[in-house]
């Protein structure tokens, strides 16, 4: 199989081509036709993320098709329809694990950082953390509900549900699926891109937005809770300056610059800073429960397998509208 792979942090990924894997007898083996590019997948290349596999195959984003399954296996069969997320595998055990927060578990593996991920044209995954899905996500343009829109719906649910002004800090591939799901239910959403992102700031309106501006704008109204998408720790006092007394400000990626210090008044007034660390495996049935009933439109640029360094060059100065997805061309 041809696969992109990251062999050092820092370097560009690697066209290889590799054995297919094959699956434990708890795992399945994935055809993969689709896989998105994440923020994180960059924290990673870019070796912010200090503890991945390596040589390492990212990505965890995957839209696929199960190609085999392992011995242990009796809920999923070939030809089923998967999608593979960030948490890949649970210990079961652990304080966390034991207090249904799996999220937090101590032996967590996460797909594309610790397993090897889809940026391949076949992949293994436990079958315990994989979502069989309906046909309808069987496209590219499902790949970044697996990251982007569960973490974003993970986030959304740390929120107070008054919530009614939200703010959404970074208008990537998150906000851009979260953004129709807040607006579907009644709610006000206030996006801040980079400042003078003119193209960002239109994207951000066309998908309902009731206000856009920069980050470093002051926003119409106060708002309820904030979201902070880009990894940018300024954001975090600025987010507090934002949100009106009670409110939250939930930061939703995995790494951050440095937050600076910030005069007490900003907290003040029961707010709260918190964090969004990784998914449960309920999170996923949720949010393809919430969508059943929430029509979310995901804009995609598509690239090819081995086009994956420019897709994620991109990626990186912010010149992508809404998500980057690999897919698998001839197959
Ligand atoms: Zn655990
Ligand atoms: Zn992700």
């Amino acid at each position: 199989m041809r696969a992109m792979v990251l062999e050092n942090p820092r370097q560009p990924l690697v066209l290889k081509k590799l054995p297919i894997p094959r699956p434990a007898a708890d795992q399945v083996l994935i055809r993969v036709t689709a896989c998105g590019i994440c923020r994180t997948d960059l924290h990673v290349i870019d070796g912010e993320l200090t503890q991945p596999k390596l040589p390492l195959i990212p990505g965890h984003e995957i839209i696929g098709i199960v190609a085999a399954v392992g011995k242990a296996i009796t809920n999923i069969y070939t030809g089923d329809l998967v999608g593979i997320p960030w948490l890949g595998y649970t210990c079961g055990t652990c304080k966390y694990c034991r207090l249904d927060k799996e999220n937090l578990c101590e032996n967590a593996r996460f797909t594309g950082y610790t397993l090897d991920g889809g940026y391949a044209e076949y992949t293994v995954a436990y079958a315990k953390y994989c979502f069989r899905l309906s046909e309808q996500y069987n496209n590219a343009s499902s790949a970044p509900l697996l990251c982007a829109g569960l973490i974003g719906f993970r986030a959304y649910h740390m929120i107070d549900r008054s919530a009614q002004n939200i703010g959404m800090y970074g208008f990537g591939a998150a906000a851009h699926i979260l953004v129709q799901i807040a607006r579907a239910q009644g709610k006000k959403v206030f996006a801040f891109t980079r400042d003078g992102d003119k193209t960002s700031q239109q994207f951000a309106r066309g998908l309902g937005a009731y206000w856009v501006g920069g980050s470093s704008d002051t926003p119409a109204e106060k708002l309820d809770a904030a979201i902070i998408f880009a990894p940018a720790g300024e954001l975090v006092p600025k987010a507090l300056q934002d949100v009106d007394k009670g409110g939250s400000v939930i930061c939703g990626g995995i790494h951050m610059s440095e937050i600076p210090a910030f005069s007490y008044d900003l907290l003040w007034g029961e707010r709260v800073v918190r964090s969004v660390a990784n998914l449960t495996r309920k999170d996923g049935l949720d949010f393809f429960e919430l969508l059943r009933s929430v029509t979310v439109q995901t804009q995609t640029e598509l690239f090819l397998l081995e086009q994956a360094n420019e897709a994620i060059d991109k990626l990186r100065k912010g010149k992508i509208e809404g998500a980057a997805v690999l897919v698998m061309a001839g197959k």
